[in-house]
């Protein structure tokens, strides 16, 4: 189904919607580089994966309030939408026109949602940005110490 009523679609030369999504658990310098020049296509959108689907495949140091936190005190994303598929529901309210994906993402999940939006919006364009950053979420969650308090490592602890 072709959604036709939401806002801002394909705006003709205007500002385009762009979208991004991601667990963005511990944002780094990383994350911030990839996020500044996706916006330099439009405004940003974040496809924020909620907790549950997370979990599936890895742990989690900060829930979805939190990360969403973070990623608003950017002053870089214009709005973050906690949401995963089989049903989002962010592209009810606002229309993806460019979607942009990172170099490290997982290519078999970027497929079915770039399947997914094309089903719905066959005019969107889609990115996938060069590496920025040598930083990585996971190198970080080994050096840092556990939320719990029990001063063991992350890794060794709540997390792996
Ligand atoms: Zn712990």
């Amino acid at each position: 189904m072709k959604i036709v009523n939401s806002k801002n679609s394909s705006r003709q030369g205007g500002i385009k919607n762009v979208y991004i999504w991601g667990a963005y658990d511990i944002l780094h310098d990383g994350h911030i580089k990839f996020i500044e020049n996706a916006k330099k296509l439009g405004d940003v959108y974040v496809i924020l994966i909620s907790d549950k689907v997370v979990k599936k495949y890895k742990k989690l140091y900060f829930k979805a309030f939190i990360r969403k936190k973070h990623l608003l005190k950017t002053g870089l994303v214009k709005n973050v939408f906690i949401d995963a598929l089989p049903n989002m529901k962010c592209f009810n309210k606002i229309a993806p026109d460019i979607f942009v994906f990172g170099y490290d993402q997982n290519k078999e999940w970027n497929n079915i949602l770039k399947k997914y939006i094309l089903e719905r919006f066959p005019g969107c364009k889609f990115k996938t940005l060069k590496q920025y950053s040598e930083t990585h979420s996971s190198h970080l969650k080994s050096k840092i110490l556990c939320y719990c308090g029990s001063g063991k490592k992350f890794v060794d602890c709540c997390g792996k």
